[in-house]
């Protein structure tokens, strides 16, 4: 684990950056408030990279911290910049950082944003503990990432209430959820929320597939099925697996896309206690001089794991979830 000296560690800063999750308000309350109480000074970096770059940096008080771990979103709002991508940027965020004395940041965001601390540290040593928050739980070296429990529910509420009309109407619903290049949202829910099949990007099941697996469960006399597909790189792959099945088999398809309701809403309070339990650790560890790792969740305690094995690992979703899903869906 890299270390700086924090011997003289007075004023730190802290920001939301990437994909907003429900929980990031919890984890900045948590750092402000755990900061405050152990003497060091907070300033949030609104914008995330944006505002690092720009100057949008302003003193946190405690109080300010009021009433927001109920919140979805980042009251301290989050940003996505191609400027920071490059070396050019991120000297312009250094130099605003160091004018403001910011002498350590707590990162709260994805695995982009990790990269992006990750080379303020090797460039400009500027000392980074990195929370995970994202609703795709995609990040490597915590076993849940803040945000994904919420949008696991928001999204399970949704399969809930879609399978009643599905029911009534006797039909198959395609439902498409979030998550960009991995199926964790889709498989959580999809075994929760007892649905037939489930296709992600790291399983991708035929459509003769799930063709044969419905109209088995006709045979037996199901009246109703869903299927759950995570959305990968392409939103509207739901339509695209409609049209495939209606084709090939007759049947129609409805498609729910569930969409961006998936990000918002009151953190659940997993996502809550996660947030503040991390946010705790990342102050109290970057007193005791560590960074460049992200703090996470190992087995229920906190864990930290190197910013660089965080966006070069791979976490993959659990292998027996799928077949599981289909026994049970079946
Ligand atoms: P998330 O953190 O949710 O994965 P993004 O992938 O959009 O979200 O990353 C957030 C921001 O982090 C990007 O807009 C960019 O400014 C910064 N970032 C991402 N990748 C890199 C990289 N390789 N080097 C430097 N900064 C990066």
């Amino acid at each position: 684990m890299a270390q700086f000296d924090a011997s003289d560690l007075k004023k730190i800063g802290v920001y939301t950056s990437g994909g907003d999750a429900p929980g990031m308000n919890a984890a900045l309350r948590a750092v402000v408030r755990v900061a405050i109480n152990d003497g060091l000074e907070v300033m949030a970096i609104h914008h995330g990279y944006v505002g690092m770059m720009e100057n949008e940096i302003t003193v946190l008080e405690r109080g300010s911290m009021a009433n927001i771990i109920q919140r979805g979103g980042t009251i301290i709002k989050t940003g996505r910049s191609l400027e920071f991508m490059k070396p050019e940027g991120r000297k312009k965020a250094a130099a605003n950082l160091k004018a403001h004395g910011i002498q350590a940041l707590v990162c709260i965001g994805g695995d982009g944003s990790f990269r992006g601390a990750h080379a303020l540290w090797q460039e400009h040593q500027i000392p980074t503990i990195g929370l995970p928050g994202t609703i795709d739980n995609d990040v490597h070296g915590t076993d849940t990432t803040i945000g994904f429990d919420t949008a696991v529910n928001t999204a399970l509420d949704a399969i809930d209430k879609i399978r009643d009309t599905a029911a009534s109407h006797d039909r198959l619903f395609i439902v498409e959820v979030m998550g960009r290049n991995s199926g964790f949202i889709a498989t959580e829910v999809g075994l929760a929320g007892g649905a037939e099949d489930v296709v992600i990007p790291e399983n991708q099941s035929s459509v003769d597939d799930i063709i044969t697996k419905i109209q088995k469960g006709v045979a037996r006399g199901k009246k109703s099925s869903i299927v759950v597909i995570a959305e990968g790189q392409k939103p509207g792959r739901a339509y695209d697996l409609a049209e495939a099945i209606r084709k090939k088999s007759n049947m129609d398809a409805k498609v729910a896309i569930l969409g961006h309701i998936q990000r918002g809403g009151s953190p659940t309070a997993a996502d809550r206690n996660l947030a503040s339990r991390l946010g705790a650790a990342a102050v109290t560890a970057l007193r005791k001089g560590v960074c460049d790792v992200m703090a996470g969740l190992k087995a229920g305690e906190v864990a930290f794991t190197p910013l660089e094995d965080t966006f070069s690992r791979h976490k993959t979703v659990r292998k027996d979830l799928l077949p599981l899903i289909q026994v049970l869906g079946s």
